[in-house]
């Protein structure tokens, strides 16, 4: 088919309300994208200036407790260093346990709260008593090797009321005792002298000393449970600052006592997290210590400990620096802590960075969408600050609903376009369909005319002419006219019946008739009517005789349209069936055929008007497509039914099923 007669109406309207809605869809999805895009963009920018605004406010609040440190270092620098020990003890019991306050002068360093720090940048000067006081025990025991007499000279100053000479000569007596090979009696002077606690003896606390050495004593003798118990006990004093000593000195008795206890990687290694911070506190303090000579007025620095941070802000103010040292948990905890309020109300979270962007705090969890930053350059903090936002699904939540509605309203549009694009289909599709039956009609219904009207026409002819000699000749002539004019007449009849039916103005007057004589009767029309074509009818009357109440004219019509049917489309077979039954209080009328047969595709269609099966349009056969329509019309106002059964090459049979009475 060429395409411009494809185009033709009505096609070229689907085709154009197609591209029409395509169109349409098109824009209808690129407003949409752009929309929602938009809208994303937007609110990202709103949840933006959000956190920006909140890290300028988080900016000020660390401003202000910076501020406050510095007031607190100050105020502490001018303290009478009789106050000096109370006043940074309350200063520092509100911090966390991962800070410590240090006040060095050019003597030494004060630690508070004392205890915090593993070990001291400078061991306090202590004073030990001279060389002299136990030079003649010293001499019986490495020159002379004499232990007895050796123990003997130390046991006189046992009893000194010097507590640091008492402290040396008990120190010396358990020595000598060792060596004499008196175990137990060593053993005993050295638990006498771990209550001398701090007081120094060979440049360490008297106790300290006292344990490690017992801790010997028990090895010689072979005493395993409780050397680890022993050993055990010193290591956690040890690591809970319990003495003040220097780096090495808590260096080499942490490395000693590791080989004596039960080691646990996770708590006793330097890298083991509650002694890692511990150490970089001891270690953060040391720096400042070193470099104290350095350090003028006020100041603050971030800097790194093997892995761990460490904040030091100082004051320096005439002989005395006063500094305060804080690991990771101190900053979280002081300083971001301190901004608890000010962060559920903004629904943010904070996180502190180092200049080179390394984490001094833990860091939010999850993908971080969108952050506001703000450097040490811009806020003189010294850190770089992060805020985040604490809930991004619940900030993106709005925008979400709103894409839920504008989606929801895109696909409802969408649905609408489809819904019209598949009636304007159907409908037009439909017109197409019904445009070609009614044209197909009209051709069928000249025909149905023009064969009668050509046979009257000619006959008429002939008669009028007088050239038909004989009286039987003219006789036969005017018989064919007057059959010819009776189809005629028949064909408008029905045609008029069937446009009165269909508009519903067709009465049908019923009375009571016997099926029996009724069908009886149209098959004896039927049968003159066909006498020529030498078809048979062969009728089955059943058994039972039933009487209904029907229009008989329009019941005969029904019955005659099926036999004109089955003879039509019976092209091979001469002979056509009728029976009648009586059953469950229905009267059934079915024709059969052993004719064409009816593909089961048409099975329902070929009961609608203008609907020409197959078996009619492939051959050629008269016919106008409305005959098993009317069947239908007059079969359903009796209140009864028709129907089909049919197989293609084998033949039909039509039924009309009516209630008859009792
Ligand atoms: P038509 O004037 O074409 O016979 P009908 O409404 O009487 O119109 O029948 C509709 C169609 O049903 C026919 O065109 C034909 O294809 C099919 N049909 C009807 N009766 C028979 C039959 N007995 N055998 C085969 N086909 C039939």
């Amino acid at each position: 088919m060429a395409l411009s007669t494809w185009f033709r109406p009505p096609r070229h309207l689907i085709v154009l309300f197609l591209g029409m809605s395509i169109v349409l869809m098109g824009t209808l999805g690129w407003f949409g994208v752009r929309l929602l895009r938009q809208d994303r963009a937007l609110e990202r920018e709103r949840v933006r200036e959000r956190l920006e605004r909140a890290a300028d406010a988080v900016a000020v609040a660390l401003q202000g407790e910076l501020n406050n440190v510095d007031d607190q270092l100050s105020n502490l620098s001018n303290t009478f260093l009789s106050e000096l020990r109370t006043e940074a003890a309350d200063y520092v019991g509100q911090l966390s346990d991962d800070a410590v306050l240090v006040v060095m002068d050019s003597d030494g360093l004060e630690a508070y709260p004392s205890g915090r720090l593993l070990y001291y940048p400078v061991s306090p000067l202590q004073r030990e008593p001279g060389a002299a006081v136990f030079a003649r025990g010293e001499t019986l025991e490495f020159r002379e090797r004499n232990f007895s007499g050796a123990s003997r000279a130390y046991e006189r100053f046992v009893q000194s009321s010097d507590s640091a000479i008492r402290a040396g000569a008990l120190l010396r007596l358990a020595r000598v005792r060792r060596k004499a090979g008196d175990a137990d009696a060593a053993f005993e002077a050295f638990r006498e002298l771990t209550g001398f606690g701090s007081t120094t003896v060979a440049s360490l606390p008297a106790e300290l000393v006292a344990r490690g050495a017992i801790l010997e004593v028990l090895e010689d003798a072979g005493r395993a449970d409780e050397l680890t118990a022993e050993a055990e006990s010193l290591h956690a004093d040890l690591q809970s600052g319990k003495w003040r000593i220097t780096r090495a000195q808590y260096e080499l008795y942490a490395s000693q006592l590791c080989t004596k206890i039960a080691y646990d990687s996770t708590v006793h290694s330097p890298t083991a997290p509650f002694l890692e911070s511990a150490l970089a506190l001891a270690a953060g303090a040391e720096r400042l210590w070193d470099n104290r000579s350095t350090l003028d007025g006020n100041g603050r620095e971030v800097t790194w400990f093997d892995d761990e941070p460490m904040l030091l802000v100082w004051r320096h103010s005439g002989e005395l620096t006063v500094g305060l040292v804080g690991g990771r948990r101190h900053l979280e905890t002081d300083w971001i802590g301190s901004l608890d309020e000010l962060l559920e109300g903004e629904r943010i979270a904070v996180s502190l960075s180092d200049v080179r962007g390394r984490a001094l705090t833990a860091t939010p969890a999850g993908e971080v969408a969108l952050s506001a930053a703000r450097t040490a350059a811009e806020t003189r903090l010294p850190w770089t600050l992060h805020v985040t936002s604490a809930d991004p699904p619940g900030d993106f939540a709005r925008f979400a609903e709103r894409r839920r509605l504008l989606l929801l309203g895109l696909a409802t549009l969408a649905l609408l376009l489809l819904v019209g694009l598949y009636a304007v289909t159907r409908g037009v599709t439909r017109e197409l369909a019904v445009a070609r039956l009614q044209s197909d009609f009209v051709a069928a219904v000249s025909h149905e005319f023009r064969t009668p009207l050509t046979s009257l026409k000619q006959l008429a002819e002939l008669l009028s002419s007088g050239r038909v000699s004989t009286e039987e000749r003219r006789a036969h002539y005017y018989q064919v006219m007057e059959r010819e004019s009776g189809r005629l007449h028949r064909l408008v009849e029905g045609l008029l019946d069937f446009g009165r039916m269909e508009a519903g103005a067709l009465e049908f007057n019923m009375e009571k008739v016997s099926v029996r004589d009724l069908v009886r009767g149209v098959v004896t029309d039927f049968e003159v009517e066909i006498a020529d074509d030498s078809f048979t009818v062969e009728l089955n009357e059943g058994a039972v005789e039933a009487t209904a109440m029907l229009n008989a004219e329009a019941l005969r019509r029904a019955v005659w349209n099926l036999l004109d049917n089955a003879v039509k489309y019976s092209p091979d077979c001469g002979t056509v069936w009728v029976d009648l039954k009586r059953e469950n209080g229905r009267a059934t009328i079915a024709v059969r055929d052993e004719g064409l047969g009816i593909p089961a595709g048409e099975l329902e269609s070929v009961f609608e008007k203008f609907v020409r099966g197959s078996s009619a349009n492939g051959r050629g056969t008269k016919g106008t497509g409305i005959g098993l329509a009317m069947v239908r019309h007059i079969v359903e106002a009796h209140g009864g039914e028709v129907g089909v059964e049919s197989q293609v090459g084998k033949g039909s049979t039509f039924t009309i099923v009516l209630p008859v009475e009792e």
